[in-house]
């Protein structure tokens, strides 16, 4: 099978680093080296800066249908090219190939969704208070180039949301996209390339992370950073962004609480949560990872769960019939270690799976673990792996309670018959999404984001656009 070495796209260009450096690119199924990636130096960067500036002095000034329609190209692209992309995304990646197109094909969804949302960033005419002569405008503009960083989970879904809605406001942008991951997310920036965006309104670059936001927030030339991640290094950058006076966007980590009422449909609940559990090997920030159980039915819960659990088949990626791949990297194959280990000694039971699978690849088996002790790490840092802890209740403030503990609000889950109940949970459960009776159904349509520690600045819905745009009010009077 092949896989391409992966270089800088700077200016319309595929490049090598200027002073030659990359890095190796592994399979997390093998652990074998696969490639390689172009390692940028300040050089590199520093193009990259000019060619976002003139990128956007060409981006800004077309009108939104000429931007649509090479979006929606780029977007025809990415669905004709899908079988291909996956291939690349599987091998650097390792989710199954199945769901791996699904990325591909969604990132056609999520450019067209925008595409079109383009055309309805209306400014507004406010009535002059004293004179009906005066025009009060209020103008969007497009912030200016834009920092992304994204990371190895969803290569290209992270960044085609960030990408899409920054180019249908009129911004360029210089994408970090993941060293582990390169060569999936180039392959979205070629689509656009070959629908013909103009060179410079989208850059790529790959190196040391903290080197390249360090660079790239400080710059001039920068007036937006949009980083998805965990929450401290999120906390790291916007504290770097407001030190330059830089909009920012953040969508960080989670812990989603699930909470399954007395009256919840239960195989429904297993169904769907453990959909959103396992899939991607739950390096998800929206996976569910606090199961609050009511505890009449926690044990025919955890039992099914841990069934589903158990029936779930782990492999390589390519392999027919694989529902969970590979961590992504070894860190994660230590952290499960790490949380499970203490867990067990804090008290929670051991139902299912809690060990790696083979001796090569990072695979980790669907593991769930029931009365996880509130103060096990499980249960406040975020696992980002395939555990599921689980907890019981009685009553239902209790559980929101818990649901609230932590800093995090990215995502959470509830499974009731109750109008009543799901309408308490709608309004207490402070977190960013909510899904009632039903798995994970993250569209573009939707906002995408978090509240407290989670971050800040949605990656869906009509409000995406906000994050890239600078109301300005004009006033004409006419002499
Ligand atoms: P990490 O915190 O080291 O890195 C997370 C991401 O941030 C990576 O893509 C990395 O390249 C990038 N990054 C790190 N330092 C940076 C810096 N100074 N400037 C710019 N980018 C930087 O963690 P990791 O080991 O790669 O991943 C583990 C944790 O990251 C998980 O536990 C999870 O909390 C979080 N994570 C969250 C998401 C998400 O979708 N929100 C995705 C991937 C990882």
């Amino acid at each position: 099978m092949t896989y391409p070495d992966t270089r800088l796209f700077i200016g319309g260009r595929w490049q090598d680093a200027a002073d030659g450096r990359s890095l190796a690119v592994q399979n997390p199924a093998t652990g074998l080296e696969i490639g390689r990636v172009a390692h940028c130096g300040r050089a590199d960067l520093d193009r990259a800066l000019d060619a976002a500036q003139r990128g956007f002095e060409i981006w800004r000034d077309l009108t939104p249908a000429e931007r649509s329609k090479i979006m929606r190209r780029a977007a025809g692209l990415m669905r004709e090219r899908a079988d291909e992309i996956a291939r690349l995304l599987t091998q650097e990646q390792g989710k199954p190939l199945h769901e791996a197109k699904i990325e591909a094909m969604a990132a056609g969804d999520i450019i067209e969704w925008f595409a079109e949302e383009g055309f309805r960033l209306y400014g507004r005419l406010v009535p002059h208070r004293t004179d009906i002569a005066i025009r009060q405008m209020v103008i969007k503009d497009a912030v200016g180039p834009v920092a992304a960083f994204t990371p190895w989970n969803f290569p290209i879904n992270q960044v085609v949301r960030k990408i899409s809605a920054a180019l249908a406001a009129g911004c360029s942008m210089i994408v970090k996209a993941p060293e582990e991951t390169p060569a999936s997310p180039a392959e979205l920036i070629r689509a656009f390339q070959d629908a013909g965006l103009p060179d410079g309104v989208l850059n790529l670059v790959f190196g040391d992370p903290a080197e390249i936001s360090n660079y790239l927030i400080s710059s001039p030339i920068i007036r937006k950073i949009t980083f998805t991640g965990s929450t401290p290094v999120g906390k790291l950058l916007a504290s770097l962004a407001g030190k330059h006076m830089k909009r920012v966007s953040m969508e960080l980590g989670g812990h989603a609480p699930a909470i399954v009422c007395e009256d919840a449909d239960i195989g429904l609940a297993v169904k769907s949560l453990s959909a959103s559990k396992f899939r991607n090997a739950g390096q998800v920030c929206i996976a569910p990872t606090r199961f609050l159980v009511h505890s009449s039915i926690k044990h025919a819960f955890a039992d099914a769960l841990a069934a589903a659990a158990r029936d779930l088949r782990v492999g390589d990626g390519f392999a027919d019939g694989t529902q969970i791949g590979p961590l992504a990297n070894s860190r994660r194959l230590a952290a499960m270690a790490e949380f499970q280990q203490d867990a067990i000694e804090k008290g929670a039971t051991l139902l299912t799976g809690g060990n790696r699978v083979g001796d090569v690849g990072n695979f980790w088996a669907p593991t769930v673990l029931s009365d996880v002790p509130l103060e096990a790490r499980l249960f406040n840092d975020e696992p980002f792996g395939p555990v599921a802890g689980i907890r019981s209740f009685d009553r239902l403030e209790e559980a929101i309670l818990e649901a609230n503990r932590l800093s995090f609000g990215l995502a959470g889950y509830a499974f009731t018959k109750s109008l009543a109940t799901a309408d308490i949970l709608a309004r207490r459960v402070e977190v960013g999404m909510l899904w009632v009776n039903s798995p994970a159904t993250p569209t573009a349509e939707l906002p995408f984001g978090g509240i407290k520690d989670s971050g800040y600045g949605t990656e869906g819905g009509p409000e995406a656009l906000d994050n890239y745009i600078n109301p300005r009010a004009v006033v004409v009077a006419n002499v």
